[in-house]
């Protein structure tokens, strides 16, 4: 696409910002509760989609077909607007979309691809008690039984899994098999009798995250994704989704966090003294190197094999030093008035509440260490940490 292209293209999502994006957004969603959250996330999410900018970086036969280049201003005009963060569809655009389009059947993409659209919300059940960061130690077991799977174990850190229709679900099939072998992928209906959902409270008050206890759970056979045992496999594509392209919205909508900084720092008279201006302005450079990290990664026709981690460590360590700043300017105030607009993610600019929720961004999709030894191992060729099954 050409640069008049691009500027084109520019130009119209500002005009449809300016129309669309609800000004009030932020106030009207701090202290809702959860199901006004999810009617508003679901109303916003209709309000892209009808626009061609709810899923920009699915095929163009599914509803998506932008470009890199078109995608990274899409992103760069939404944060630049302030529009509302598609916090509910995250799992169900990204990694659900990605697992049906590079592993599931024509029949499993057509009945969910469409389904996503209408708004079906997807959680992701990978994670167990003991097996985080060990994912192949996973022990929730898939028997099957005719034509279904009967499903028993427990999942936990599941997000938003209270407001899901579908799960992404691990399971192990074949006991007897090494870790990674005896694996196999499912679609899960949240519904079937045996699925129990748990919200786990935490640090900021939410209940983003949830335990899934499955109990008897019966899977049809035809919901499996990919062969039988084979579900490790599936599964690098769902954990390549969470860290890939993602980062691209993340690191604009960062951007706006920042400026919100900026603001806050004009408000409180902190722009007048010049520590405050080095630091903020070492934020900022530190912000344009993300954006390049960003930039190289989704236009790179074979990205390095630690590019993703790279960029991943960068941004969530990022976003803890704007955070830490914000709450350090918005002083006692901020921390009298805990509450936060719903729809934001992690940069609400209730900034105590955002520098404890940005701990929780070091964990998911790999934690800092785990990113580190994938740079040091993949990236700079270091010799490969000890350990068992390594
Ligand atoms: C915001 C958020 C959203 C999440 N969403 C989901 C979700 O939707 N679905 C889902 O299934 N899971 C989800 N998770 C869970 C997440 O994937 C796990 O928390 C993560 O994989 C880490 O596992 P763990 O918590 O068991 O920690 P552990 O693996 O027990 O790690 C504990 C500590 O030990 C370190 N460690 C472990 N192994 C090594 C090693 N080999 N080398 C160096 N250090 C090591 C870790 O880095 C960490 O600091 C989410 C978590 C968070 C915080």
């Amino acid at each position: 696409m050409t640069a008049a292209l691009l500027d084109d293209f520019r130009a119209g999502v500002r005009d449809w910002c300016r129309e669309h994006v609800p000004g009030d957004w932020r106030r009207a969603q701090t202290g809702v509760p959860d199901e006004e959250f999810a009617a508003f996330q679901k109303g916003w999410f209709q309000e892209l989609r009808r626009a061609g900018y709810a899923v920009p970086h699915w095929p163009a036969e599914w509803g998506g077909g932008m470009s890199v280049p078109e995608q990274a201003v899409l992103h760069e005009e939404l944060a630049a607007h302030d529009a509302p963060r598609l916090v509910l569809a995250f799992v169900s655009i990204h990694h659900a979309a990605s697992t049906l389009l590079a592993a599931g059947t024509d029949a499993q993409r057509r009945r969910h691809l469409p389904a996503i659209l209408d708004g079906e919300i997807w959680c992701q059940g990978f994670s167990e008690p003991d097996a985080g960061s060990d994912l192949a130690a996973l022990r929730t077991s898939a028997r099957r039984k005719g034509d279904a799977y009967i499903v028993n174990g427990q999942k936990c850190w599941a997000s938003g899994a209270a407001h899901a229709d579908w799960c992404l679900l691990l399971a192990r099939t074949d006991p007897d098999a090494p870790k990674r072998r005896g694996i196999s992928y499912f679609l899960m209906d949240m519904r079937t009798p045996g699925v129990d959902v748990r919200p786990t409270r935490q640090a900021t008050g939410e209940s983003h995250f949830c335990e899934i206890f499955l109990d008897d759970v019966a899977v049809p056979a035809a919901n499996r994704i990919g062969p039988e045992h084979e579900g490790w496999r599936v599964a690098q594509e769902t954990l390549g989704a969470e860290r890939g392209m993602t980062m691209l919205e993340l690191a604009e909508r960062l951007g706006g966090g920042f400026r919100r900084l900026v603001g806050l720092c004009g408000e409180t008279g902190a722009l007048d003294d010049p520590v405050t201006r080095d630091r903020l302005a070492a934020l900022e450079t530190e912000l344009t190197g993300l954006r390049a990290l960003c930039a190289k990664l989704v236009a790179g026709e074979r990205p390095g094999p630690a590019d993703a981690s790279i960029v991943k460590l960068f941004y969530s360590e990022l976003l803890q030093r704007v955070t830490d700043f914000g709450t350090e300017i918005a002083g006692l105030s901020a921390h009298t008035d805990l509450r936060k607009p719903l729809s934001s993610g992690w940069e609400s600019g209730a900034w105590p509440l955002d520098f404890v929720a940005s701990w929780e961004w070091t964990i998911p999709g790999g934690t800092s260490e785990i990113q580190r030894t994938i740079i040091g191992e993949r990236g700079l060729g270091l010799p490969r940490e000890p350990g068992e099954g390594r």
